[in-house]
């Protein structure tokens, strides 16, 4: 027997309609990529989405072509994103870090009929525009004032393209598992592979994020993704936001620890999430000038691992809750978050950022194992590590034209339906998840498994140390050791004897690195990630002192 409720379809221009008509007023803030900090509301960001998805039927877009924007967090950004969604067109977000040949190919391969770009990246085009024959039209986020001398073709301003047309239109009908957006992920190995949310993935997702134990988000919040909207949906914020009616705050451009402070200071933001680079940066600007931010109540860190010494300054310095988040491309991208369960508020500290360092807990929507190489369950006991697998609502079944598919199939999951994430984690009784490290970076001495990821965390913590970075190095008795790479803080003076005495009693005695070697700079992802591919590289023809 079927319920008789009714069939509501899940879309995302639903989300900004409910925005729209019972938080019309709440702002939207960005510092624009012209330089001036502009405010708009729900109410305007709802008209002119309208106006673009207008504009775009106008210039013959339609239901899953694919549309891409090289483009910051901004309110025109926001725009483009719910027009072009809301007509069933795909929204293909772009990188702008990867490497160009990275970029030609992605655009090629989804087939972007139309691309808004940011003032910015306009240059990265002009540099590529002849091997991306397939995109017809650039609109440059932007009005025609600052519209810059461009060899690109057929290239109109963004105000002039939502300034032709009025904002009476009505959001085309499809079925809520129509596609919504396109992210490719950074292709570490191969090509970036494309994961293709759709309209019912999305809103589920957001709807997920939005509960009170993940980002929770109010009406009274204010939310500042400092994470960009090209990294998996700004970790849906884009969505949930709007859905809750949270003033949001868009960094634009600028990502620097100054900047950052800033607006997170004068537009009183109470929850932000980024990466632990860009936090690193707002934290020695706060210290460095004995800065505090008192409206600031929560802040999610994912996207790598966040070390202990960082929760803890948030946390005891700042009076800030940290919430460690883990996920990716693939997963929509949020998978666990780290708020307690019941007690743990009253669990002296040390046992609390323990807690907190691990990845957190799965939450609704997101099933979780770790297996080990046969595919056979592990125990959740938080000590034995294996393959970290996923399933749920937010989770990719395939990959964009069916690139990596398994079996014969476009599909890259199991016979059970499980994705294999390729970290390898460990799960305690309590369902809280702790990443050890990602497969391919995990070093195997003398048949063990050294994290390289435990060794960096503590490694940071030690004073005068920036950055750390922990690779395998081939050695001929234990096949691999650990090598510990470092980017000193400015003016700091941290000798190797310095870090390994620190590490002594922090790590067992077989994982302490065979050497440290200082470096000005450890190569990153387009998403902030160490680049460990990059780092093994440069020191492939380096020799462990005793090997
Ligand atoms: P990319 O940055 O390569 O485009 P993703 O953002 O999807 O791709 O990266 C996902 C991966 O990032 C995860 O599989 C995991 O290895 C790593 N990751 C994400 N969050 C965390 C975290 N909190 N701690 C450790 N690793 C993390």
């Amino acid at each position: 027997m079927l319920g008789s409720m009714q069939d509501w379809p899940l879309v995302v221009p639903s989300i900004l309609d409910h925005a729209a008509r019972f938080h019309g007023e709440r702002e939207m803030v960005t510092r624009s990529v012209e330089g001036p900090v502009v405010r708009t509301n729900y109410a305007q960001v709802h008209s002119r989405a309208r106006k673009v998805a207008k504009a775009l039927t106008r210039h013959g877009i339609k239901l899953g072509d694919r549309i891409g924007t090289l483009a910051w967090n901004t309110a025109r950004h926001m725009e483009a994103w719910y027009g072009i969604m809301g007509i069933g067109a795909v929204c293909h977000t772009i990188n702008p870090r990867l490497f160009p040949e990275q970029i030609v190919y992605i655009i090629n391969h989804a087939e972007d009929r139309m691309m808004f770009v940011d003032l910015t990246f306009v240059p990265i085009l002009e540099k590529i525009a002849k091997q991306i024959d397939v995109v017809e039209t650039f609109v440059v986020l932007t009005d025609k004032a600052h519209l810059p001398q461009t060899s690109l073709r057929n290239v109109v301003a963004f105000e002039d393209f939502v300034g032709d047309v009025d904002d009476d239109f009505k959001w085309v009908k499809f079925d809520e598992n129509t596609a919504a957006g396109l992210c490719y992920t950074s292709g570490t190995t191969g090509n970036p592979k494309g994961v293709l949310y759709s309209h019912r993935s999305n809103v589920l997702h957001a709807m997920a994020v939005n509960t009170s134990d993940c980002i929770g988000a109010r009406s009274v919040d204010t939310l500042m993704p400092v994470v960009p909207m090209f990294h998996a949906n700004a970790w849906a914020t884009t969505f949930a936001c709007p859905m809750t009616g949270s003033k949001m705050v868009m960094p634009g451009a600028k990502l620097d620890g100054p900047s950052v402070y800033e607006l997170l200071d004068t537009e009183k933001v109470t929850i932000t999430a980024a990466v632990p680079t860009v936090w690193q940066m707002l934290l020695s600007h706060m210290e460095a000038n004995d800065l505090k931010l008192p409206h600031l109540r929560k802040v999610m860190i994912g996207g790598s691992a966040c070390p202990p010494s960082m929760i803890e300054t948030f946390e005891k310095k700042y009076d800030v809750e940290v919430m460690h988040a883990w996920g990716m491309t693939e997963m929509s991208p949020v998978g666990t978050i780290g708020s307690y369960k019941a007690d743990m508020e009253n669990l002296p500290w040390p046992e609390q950022l323990k807690i907190k360092s691990k990845q957190g807990r799965a939450m609704f929507s997101v099933e979780m194992k770790i297996t080990d190489d046969d595919g056979k369950d592990l125990p959740h006991d938080g000590k034995i590590f294996g393959h970290l697998i996923v399933r749920g609502p937010g989770v990719a079944r395939a990959y964009f034209k069916g690139e990596g598919g398994r079996y014969g199939t476009d599909s890259i999951l199991d016979k059970d339906g499980w994705f294999d994430t390729g970290d390898i984690a460990t799960l305690d009784e309590l369902g809280f998840m702790q990443i050890t490290d990602r497969a391919k970076d995990v070093i195997k001495s003398g048949g063990e498994w050294i994290s390289s990821i435990d060794v960096e965390n503590i490694a940071v913590g030690c004073p005068g140390v920036a950055q750390a970075a922990v690779i395998g190095v081939a050695h001929p008795k234990w096949d691999e050791r650990p090598l510990l790479i470092i980017v000193r803080k400015p003016d700091a003076k941290v000798t190797k004897a310095d870090v390994l005495k620190y590490l002594e009693g922090k790590i067992a005695k077989w994982w302490m690195p065979d050497d440290v070697q200082f470096v000005n700079e450890i190569p990153l992802t387009a998403t902030g990630k160490i680049q460990k591919v990059a780092l093994r590289q440069q020191f492939k023809d380096y020799k462990l002192p005793a090997a």
